[in-house]
């Protein structure tokens, strides 16, 4: 199976407060089960969004923009 590594994770600053969720255009964050959020490293694709959404800027993407604790990063 292809793995997809061109993505974004979400270490343990999550805080859980869901900002990150909504704002995916990919749907590829969840609430997960283990006290943080989740990517679904099948359905986030970075480079496109970064193209799409942030013009280039890792800080523009929607998912990282809006995280108060800087708890997504690149995979
Ligand atoms: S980088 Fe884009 S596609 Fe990936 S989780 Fe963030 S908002 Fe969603
Ligand atoms: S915005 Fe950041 S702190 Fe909030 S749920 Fe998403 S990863 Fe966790």
């Amino acid at each position: 199976m292809t793995q997809n590594t061109d993505h974004v994770e979400i270490t343990n600053q999550c805080v859980c407060c869901d900002a990150c969720n909504p704002v995916c255009p990919q749907w590829a964050i969840s609430s997960g089960n283990n006290g943080k959020y989740v990517v679904d490293s099948t359905k986030c694709y970075l480079t496109p969004c970064l193209a799409n959404y942030a013009n280039g800027n890792f800080y523009n993407l929607p998912c990282v923009s809006v995280c108060p604790t800087d708890a997504i990063v690149k995979s």
